[in-house]
């Protein structure tokens, strides 16, 4: 099912939700358009691949996407670049940390001069007549880690912060909603996040942006500004892997 999140006539933004199968975690990948030009984000596997190509292509030709954004370095985020790349002119733009890693995705020379390296401090992607930012979001998860976000739709795209695993629910938007749906975001970040003191550098700087929506690359988002400051505060106090560690996670059995 393709949801669009945002669509003024000029400027898109569609969320992919059901392309990964059984046994596989589910994935969200997200296509925004401006003025006909495309960027993808997090454009997943192999396993994906053709479907996410056919929708894709309901919306623009290949040719026109300008972009597919990494959100980090994970399989199910750019390890279908083998198969983007020679159907597209797209940079990929990722963090400078995987630059040198993100090649082993591709065969010998096809991502030669088709990566934008995205600095610690982040930058702006023109796409169309617009400017996504990429965000800071370093050690959520990953070490070099970026967030996007478009201030037209004012839409953070979080990647794996606000994961939710466990759930077919497309979105939430009511306090009593949230309150229910904090069980389901724990149980990934208590694991797969590791730094509380990271979160709260995180959203320090978050609050400084016009968000409406919280958008991660698994499962539900989170509509309104009044549950997007919900999840700040939840991101703020919640424990992470690193709070919750033990030596007895070392201890071979
Ligand atoms: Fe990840």
């Amino acid at each position: 099912m393709s949801v669009e999140l945002y669509n003024d006539g000029i400027h898109k933004c569609i969320k992919f939700n059901d392309l990964t199968g059984d046994g596989e975690i589910q994935s969200n990948q997200f296509l925004i358009i401006n003025q006909r030009r495309g960027l993808l984000i997090d454009c997943g596997g192999y396993r994906i691949y053709s479907a996410l190509l056919g929708e894709v292509s309901r919306h623009l030709p290949t040719a026109a996407l300008d972009y597919i954004f990494l959100s980090h370095q994970d399989p199910d985020i750019g390890s279908g670049l083998n198969l983007w790349l020679p159907i597209s002119n797209a940079q990929i733009a990722v963090s400078a940390l995987w630059t040198r890693f993100i090649p082993a995705f591709c065969v010998r020379g096809l991502s030669e001069e088709r990566i934008t390296p995205i600095p610690d401090k982040g930058m702006k992607l023109s796409l169309g007549e617009t400017e996504l930012v990429a965000v800071p979001a370093h050690f959520l998860h990953s070490p070099g880690n970026f967030h996007l976000y478009d201030p037209i739709s004012k839409i953070l795209f979080t990647g794996d912060l606000g994961a939710s695993v466990g759930t077919d629910k497309e979105s939430i938007s009511t306090a009593e909603e949230f309150d229910k749906h904090v069980p389901l975001l724990a149980g990934f970040h208590n694991r797969y996040i590791p730094s509380n003191k990271a979160c709260r550098a995180w959203a320090v700087n978050a609050r400084q942006l016009d968000i409406e929506m919280i958008v991660p690359q698994h499962g539900t988002s989170i509509i309104g500004k009044e549950l997007v400051e919900k999840f700040f505060d939840w991101v703020e106090n919640e424990k992470t892997a690193l709070d919750n560690f033990s030596d007895s996670l070392f201890k071979l059995q």
